[in-house]
């Protein structure tokens, strides 16, 4: 019987820059593709870290050249993101549709994702984008431009961002209409175009760059999916990862996967939004259930041959 399937696609499945991309979205859309012609509905989410970085620097190196220039808004980035990689992912997961003969046509939803303007990720930003920059680089930008910057990881400066909870999916009802019309649909890429309420009839884009996994959650929640795939670069999860203690993990309770968490077994910023994603999903409703796995897995995962299974 066919599950109606939340998909969010890692790093590596888009690759890093359009060489890359051109190479990963082939075997991407063919594992997609798969999946359809076995009578799944389903949803792709997307990262877009590389891609929203490279759209506002261009943006911002455009905007040092020609002074008087806009400096384009996060959130219209981020939509440019979604708008091609959307492009790139329906057009070739069509084509490999076309080629099998399987009557499903693919549509990208640009989507808009509602945060709580009173989220506290707003008070401290976590998510590092865009360019290195050297350290009294970094702190001129903050005090022309009210950015705030941070030191990544040892690798120089970064201007850093709100990263708020998906609280709603605003083109929801085009989603599931669209999947009851026998689409797939592409929705919420790069998390989401993040946006907040004004009132009750005016949405506005924020300066945020929402976590993709947890979009895909609450993508997967509304939408009533019985699956939410989360396809990464490890087949599974482990306990002390990459230690001589190492344990890979195949079936967790979304109970014992947040104490693990809590262990800290789970990299911050990497692997725990995925495992916290995940856990919320198998909580949600009964016979929820949510995977962790890689792209050539998704097939065996599905029917639980491999990857790592969250439910109750
Ligand atoms: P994506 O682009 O798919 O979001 P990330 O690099 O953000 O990928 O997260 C996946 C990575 O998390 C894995 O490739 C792995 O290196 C790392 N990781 C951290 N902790 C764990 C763990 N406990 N088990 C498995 N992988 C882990
Ligand atoms: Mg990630």
């Amino acid at each position: 019987m066919g599950k109606r399937i939340v998909i969010a696609l890692g790093g590596n499945a888009l690759g890093k820059n359009l060489a890359e991309q051109m190479d990963a979205v082939r075997t991407t859309s063919r594992a997609i593709a798969d999946l359809i012609g076995d009578g799944h509905e389903v949803v792709v989410a997307h990262g877009n870290g590389p891609q929203v970085g490279m759209i506002q620097e261009a943006f911002a190196e455009y905007h040092r050249n020609h002074p008087g220039s806009d400096l384009m808004p996060l959130s219209m980035c981020v939509a440019m993101s979604q708008g091609y990689i959307g492009y790139d992912l329906q057009n070739q997961i069509g084509e490999e549709l076309d080629r099998r003969g399987i009557p499903v046509h693919v549509a990208t939803v640009l989507t808009q994702v509602a945060v709580d303007p009173a989220d506290p990720a707003f008070l401290h930003p976590t998510k590092p984008i865009g360019a290195f920059m050297t350290e009294e680089q970094a702190k001129a930008v903050a005090a022309e431009k009210g950015l705030d910057v941070m030191e990544d990881a040892g690798r120089g400066w970064r201007h850093v961002v709100a990263s708020p909870m998906p609280r709603q999916i605003i083109e929801i009802d085009t989603i599931n209409a669209l999947l009851d019309g026998q689409h797939a649909v592409i929705a919420a890429g790069g998390g989401g175009i993040p946006v907040i309420w004004e009132d009750r009839y005016h949405l506005r884009g924020v300066p945020a760059v929402i976590d993709k996994d947890f979009a895909a959650e609450r993508l997967a929640e509304q939408l009533d999916a019985d699956m939410l795939i989360i396809l990464t670069a490890v087949e599974k999860i482990a306990l002390n990862f990459g230690k001589e203690n190492e344990t890979w993990l195949s079936e967790v309770t979304p109970e014992e996967a947040e104490e693990y968490a809590r262990q800290g077994h789970f990299a911050p910023g990497s692997m725990l939004p995925k495992v916290e994603a995940a856990a919320a999903f198998a909580r949600s409703k009964p016979g929820r259930t949510a995977l962790i796995t890689l792209l050539e897995k998704a097939r065996e995962g599905i029917v639980g041959e491999t990857g790592t299974r969250f439910h109750m």
